[in-house]
């Protein structure tokens, strides 16, 4: 096992630099550091960029668009996007949908949707999770009925990320309520302008409108949106979940949040000292950071085992279950270097009529928010606790 980088490791890793250093819209990558909200036309924005030097789609095969790198440059990559601030990619598209599309798909849905995807001409969300079936994915409900060369869709999709940017939906739905659970359902491409689709935002802890709730009423659907076989869409779905926790860790997100928390606790003071200077505070950030770095290298060390083509297993619920909890632990640490200032609801500088001095720095507006948000980190993909259950069998066969 080899975890050092190699020369030509090193020599990407300064290509990507330059490029983003050249590249990286600056309003962006400042309102990434300042955790500001990201618009639809900032992520197309980045999106074209990156798909004009071929770096778009970097998990598809090289006939498709893809770069053809191997993990570790994979790895390298996002390390260098996150640590320069680009925004990370909206996966629900070229990483979650595509992938499926490319292994199971007709030629005629290859040629039609990845070009779309590639050009970001449609903005895709997932509809996998309903009101009964999350971590018991299978049990969902919402149904196809086969008429004529259409399927009619009833039911509701929940949670649904982004949704009201969508175009587009990916989803699970029921074909054959009498067989065995995961046998009667397939996997369909639904235009999200179709008669009988309503989309209902959900405001979640943060005050945000990130999520939503889809409701299908008799939405006609035509059978060559279909993709594999009629009711072996679980074989997709499950397809879709590995690329979906693929760097789920997130170390490169973790490493950009660790330094903007210490420039936080280097600028916020206690008793006339900066905030880093405390003894207990730096205690706390040592842990995280080194908590950090043992994630880093489990993350490598996968990384060099699948360098010659092996397939991380258990080891990326590990890494998924560290890498979401070392997240939550910089959150909660950047609120508590800023304390009260943490309250953004209660800044003045939100009225619409204020235009005096700011109260607060840059940076104060968003931790909280941000606090609040990545709760989600161990709930979706996959809880925490069902990956610890994934690991309980697969890794101590228990
Ligand atoms: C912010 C956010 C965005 C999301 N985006 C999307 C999206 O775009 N599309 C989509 O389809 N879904 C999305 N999801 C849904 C996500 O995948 C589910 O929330 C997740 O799978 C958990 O399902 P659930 O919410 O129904 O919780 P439940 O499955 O009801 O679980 C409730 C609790 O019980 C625990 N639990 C459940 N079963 C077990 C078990 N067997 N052993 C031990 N503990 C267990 C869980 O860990 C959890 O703590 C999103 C969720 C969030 C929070």
């Amino acid at each position: 096992m080899d975890i050092h980088f190699t020369p030509e490791e090193l020599a990407f890793r300064s290509e990507v630099r330059a490029f983003l250093e050249q590249n990286l819209p600056a309003d962006i990558a400042e309102k990434v550091r300042l955790g500001r909200r990201l618009s639809k036309e900032d992520h197309q924005r980045w999106q074209k960029i990156l798909n004009k030097q071929g770096w778009y789609a970097v998990n598809w095969p090289v006939e498709y668009g893809g770069t053809g790198w191997s993990v570790v440059q994979k790895h390298i990559f996002d390390e260098e996007c996150a640590a320069a601030g680009a925004p990370r990619l909206v996966a629900f598209g070229v990483n979650m949908v595509a992938p499926v599309i490319i292994k199971f798909g007709t030629q005629a849905q290859k040629d039609y949707y990845l070009p779309r995807i590639l050009r970001s001409e449609d903005w895709w969300c997932q509809g996998y999770s309903e009101p009964g079936a999350g971590s018991d994915l299978a049990s969902l409900k919402t149904r196809a009925e086969r008429d004529g060369d259409h399927y009619v869709v009833n039911g509701q999709k929940t949670w649904t990320t982004l949704g009201q940017h969508a175009n587009r939906i990916f989803c699970l739905v029921r074909t054959d309520p009498s067989a065995k659970k995961q046998e009667g359902i397939s996997f369909l491409l639904i235009d999200m302008d179709t008669p009988g689709i309503t989309v209902r935002p959900i405001i979640t802890l943060d005050g945000e409108h990130e999520v939503n709730e889809v409701f299908f009423d008799n939405v006609r659907v035509p059978v060559e949106n279909l993709v594999g076989e009629e009711n072996k869409g679980w074989t997709c779905a499950k397809y879709l979940l590995t690329h979906e926790r693929t760097g789920q860790a997130g170390i490169g997100l973790s490493k950009a949040a660790l330094a903007h928390l210490k420039d936080i606790a280097g600028a916020e003071t206690v008793a006339g000292r900066p905030l880093i200077d405390d003894p207990l505070f730096r205690a706390r950030i040592a842990e995280v950071e080194m908590r950090l770095m043992a994630v880093e290298m489990s993350t490598l060390r996968i990384l060099a085992a699948t360098r010659d083509g092996g397939v991380p297993g258990a080891e990326s619920s590990l890494l998924k279950i560290q890498g979401s909890e070392i997240r939550q632990a910089i959150s909660g640490l950047m609120r508590k270097a800023l304390g009260p200032n943490a309250l953004p609801f209660l800044e003045p500088e939100l009225e619409p009529e204020f235009d005096g001095e700011p109260l607060y720095r840059d940076y104060s507006a968003s931790p909280a928010s941000q606090y609040f948000n990545l709760r989600k980190l161990s709930i979706y993909g996959g809880s925490n606790e069902i990956q610890k259950n994934i690991i309980a069998k697969q890794v101590l066969e228990l």
